[in-house]
């Protein structure tokens, strides 16, 4: 039987080198005992079938055990470190729902002169302090250009506009640049006016201003809209080694909130190629998630049309084989479509009027599709084809209405499991949530808009549909899987204000903005978790605390399950881990 002989053969040869490891090194139950054992404060598992545990075990980045304590202390070896949360609450880590990486990059090398709660200054005299402490950080050089961002006027101390003699005794060598919240001007010191060649001769273009000193046409300081585009374009931009050497300072952004999916969420071919070049220098240690913008998409694969705009369109069919990988921590996950723009700046595009003239003043306005529906048809049609995810700024009701009509003359049903994310869903009607789950679209919503434009949305659109923006409730009742996001720049990356604003919708000015479309914490977690998660196809590896899930934690020192609710925003992150790592740790 020279067969069975040698299968008998080799299974022994086989068997040997296991049962050597057993004998030879003295641990047999080496293989099964964790890294890390937390225990000792709450543990929020995020998984709706046992929400807490006492003891979460870790192996090699991914979750061993989570359970009682009994159960998960037999997974302690020798080597295991117990953890002690010291009554601290751990969660598995946000996910970035959506929102800008690209943007953390320049952030990073600006001085943030926002005012709270987005920075610290409340005054024109706190501005001179932060730039200072920005030159020191950055080394900035005398001639060097200083760039602070969030400058906001309205709401500071002094009532009066800031002026180049603000800054000018303190900052005489150095162009500075503060961008005006809003980001369409910005506050200019004597040195900055000086090097984009602006003074008293200079006149104010069509649609601009230039404020000028009282008794003189010398620039005072704030230039906005056509006057500050040209220096905006022209500024010095940072070369690529910069820029790659600040992947370290913006994924800290993250990291320090409590977030290790990240994403960029409308990257154009110049951003993807810096995205793979820190993640082929190995630059990244938390995951990003990158959507092409659609009309980048001619830029990025070589076969399709040059313009996508009317002219002929094709994907090669092997497109989808491109997305929902990581490599080297970078994945490209779906197409990014805008069909319309932002709800406080009116450019959103809604079915019927708001109560306040458009943007140049006009009446019964509406805002407008940023592209025509047949051009929009046939794009998602061919993205929805190749078998590629999709993802669609959607702001207004009637621009939700065109990605229905695209889905629904492409065929798409839910059954489908697409899990087409219309980011933003800010402006919806009632009923489109039916339409969201008969064509198995998933919102991606921001609720943090009820704090920060509650008030405005009111006054445009009147309080019936202000309260519907970001109808979590509604769609979870419906039961659609939503996430939710900061938008990040748009808002702070802020994880805490993002529960916040879902289970209080207060605006600024105290006054709630659709009581019926709060939720529980539990649900606003979910947001931020495990439905996040899902909508970029990892429920299977992120989102809960579950064994053979990434150990992608955050350590909070207090439980947002259980302070009071406008504690939430108090709530701080201690530490973040990736795949059982550090990635960020509160300095003591
Ligand atoms: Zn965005």
């Amino acid at each position: 039987m020279p067969i069975d002989r040698r299968n008998v053969l080799l299974g022994a040869a086989a068997l040997t080198p296991i049962v050597l490891l057993g004998t030879g090194c003295g641990e047999k139950e080496g293989d099964v005992n964790a890294d890390k054992i937390f225990k000792g404060g709450p543990i929020v598992t995020m998984n709706d079938a046992a929400r807490s545990a006492e003891a979460v075990a870790v192996r090699s980045g991914r979750i061993l055990a989570v359970g009682s304590e009994a159960e998960v202390m037999q997974t302690k070896g020798a080597g295991t470190e117990v953890v002690d949360l010291g009554g601290h609450t751990l969660l598995p880590s946000f996910l970035d729902a959506h929102g800008h990486f690209m943007n953390a990059l320049q952030i990073v090398q600006w001085a943030n002169v926002s005012s709270p709660p987005v920075g610290p200054v409340t005054s024109i005299a706190d501005i001179i302090p932060v730039l200072k402490e920005h030159v020191a950080r950055l080394g900035i050089k005398p001639g060097e250009w200083i760039i602070g961002y969030g400058y906001d006027p309205t709401v500071l101390s002094d009532g009066r506009e800031a002026t180049r003699d603000d800054l000018d005794p303190h900052f005489p060598d150095n162009p500075v640049l503060l961008i005006h919240v809003s980001n369409h001007g910005a506050l200019l010191n004597s040195k900055a006016f000086a090097e984009v060649g602006m003074d008293e001769t200079t006149e104010t273009p069509p649609g601009g201003v230039i404020l000028r000193k009282e008794g003189s046409n010398e620039p005072a300081g704030l230039v906005m809209e056509t006057a500050f585009l040209p220096i905006f374009a022209n500024m010095p931009q940072p070369s690529e080694e910069e820029l790659l050497d600040t992947f370290d300072e913006a994924q800290q952004i993250y990291a320090g909130a409590g977030v290790t999916t990240a994403q960029e969420g409308a990257t154009h071919a110049k951003d993807l190629r810096l995205l793979r070049k820190a993640a082929d220098e190995g630059r990244l240690y938390l995951d990003v998630v990158s959507l092409p913008l659609i009309f980048e998409i001619p830029a990025m694969v070589k076969e399709y049309a040059p313009d996508f705009r009317g002219g002929p369109t094709e994907l090669p069919d092997e497109a989808a084989s491109a997305f929902g990988t990581y490599r080297n921590r970078l994945k490209l996950q779906g197409v990014k479509f805008i069909v319309d723009g932002s709800p406080q700046g009116k450019t959103a595009f809604w079915s019927e009027p708001l109560l306040t003239p458009g943007p140049a003043g006009e009446e019964n306005w509406r805002g407008a599709p940023l592209f025509p529906p047949e051009t929009v048809d046939k794009a998602a049609k061919e993205v929805f084809d190749k078998g590629i995810q999709v993802f669609s700024h959607c702001n207004g009701d009637a621009a939700i209405d065109m990605l229905i009509d695209a889905a629904r003359k492409a065929g798409v049903e839910a059954g489908d499991d697409r899990r087409t994310v219309i980011v933003h869903s800010q402006f919806m009607r009632p009923e489109q949530l039916d339409d969201y789950v008969e064509l198995g679209f998933s919102p991606s919503f921001f609720t943090m808009h009820a704090f920060f434009w509650g008030t405005v949305h009111t006054e445009n659109l009147g309080k019936e549909r202000a309260d519907y923006l970001s109808p979590m409730a509604s769609a979870v009742k419906k039961g659609l899987r939503c996430s939710n996001h900061s938008d990040f720049s748009v808002t702070p990356m802020d994880p805490m204000r993002m529960i916040w604003t879902a289970v209080a919708r207060k605006a600024r000015e105290g006054q709630v903005i659709g009581k019926d479309e709060r939720v529980d914490v539990w649900q606003a977690l979910k947001a931020l978790t495990i439905d996040a998660a899902w909508q970029i196809f990892e429920e299977d590896r992120k989102g809960t605390l579950e064994p053979g899930k990434l150990a992608d934690l955050v350590i909070l020192d207090k439980n947002p399950l259980t302070v009071d609710t406008d504690d939430i925003l108090d709530i701080a992150v201690i530490e973040t881990m990736k795949e059982g790592e550090t990635v960020y740790e509160r300095s003591a």
